[in-house]
């Protein structure tokens, strides 16, 4: 495959929490997800087929945690070298114990990829410190961005833009899922609801909101998300003045003007 070169940094969704970044000539997926099969006795099926990742020469991959929708081990086993697997410090033994190599970052330390910095921040796993999770803030380009995973509410949030500033998109995940197996079960939503993310992303600075992590897939009563997601992201989003991004699987994500400070 020929190179893509990008003077600014160009965004696209993948499926699920998937999400591709490239500058110049660096090219940066966060979760990408191929393979759904693990995925089946709690998520259930996908409502459709998800679009192939293509992991060329200058591609790199970061995970935000381990568990299966979002660290799909069996597409990792095909990054072809030297390119890099970027994980947090905590996980990374669990991810040599998998024959992966990965490159493994502390909270705040940055690393640079080409023309694309990354950094793990602080999140939050509905499984708490059984499931170790972090946020990616990538920059470069004029362009700041961060991934969030599947996380829940957390109180970082504050913390985070007072030291990396405010993002031009926050990816979130909009799910508000309640799940209830393997003896992890509360009436709680696990990841943000369509509200909590757009109250997370006003509270990090963003321009807009892209929704991510959501309608693929539900499963009750073992995995429950919310009702009425896109149309929630998008008034909740509007009270707060930004701007919401609902693209479909493999869409580009357009990149809006920065907030004024
Ligand atoms: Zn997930």
């Amino acid at each position: 495959m020929t190179a893509t070169i990008t003077d600014t940094m160009t965004l696209r969704r993948l499926g699920w929490a998937g999400v591709e970044i490239r500058l110049g000539t660096a090219r940066v997926l966060i979760d990408p997800l191929e393979t759904v099969a693990p995925l089946a006795p709690v998520l259930g099926e996908p409502k459709r087929p998800l679009p192939p990742v293509e992991l060329d020469e200058n591609t790199h991959v970061l995970v935000t945690h381990l568990h299966p929708d979002h660290y799909d081990r069996a597409l990792l086993t095909t990054l072809p070298g030297p390119r890099t697997l970027g994980c947090h410090t905590v996980v990374a033994d669990e991810v040599r114990a998998d024959g992966l190599d990965p490159i493994s970052q502390n909270i705040g330390e940055v690393r640079q990829i080409g023309k694309l910095a990354v950094t793990p921040v602080v999140s939050l796993d509905w499984r708490g410190t059984d499931s170790d999770q972090v946020a990616w803030i990538i920059e470069g380009g004029g362009t700041r961005v961060i991934h969030c995973g599947d996380t829940m509410w957390h109180g970082n949030w504050w913390q985070i833009a007072r030291e990396y500033g405010a993002v031009d998109i926050a990816f979130v995940p909009v799910n508000g899922v309640i799940a209830k197996f393997e003896g992890y079960e509360a009436d709680v939503p696990v990841t943000l609801t369509p509200e909590q993310a757009v109250e997370a992303a006003a509270v990090l600075g963003a321009s807009a909101v892209c929704a991510i992590h959501y309608e693929l897939f539900n499963n009750p009563p073992l995995y429950t998300q919310q009702d009425n997601i896109a149309a929630r992201v998008t008034a909740a989003a509007r009270a707060k003045g930004i701007t919401p991004i609902l693209v479909g699987d493999g869409e580009s994500v357009p990149t809006p003007p920065r907030r004024p400070a």
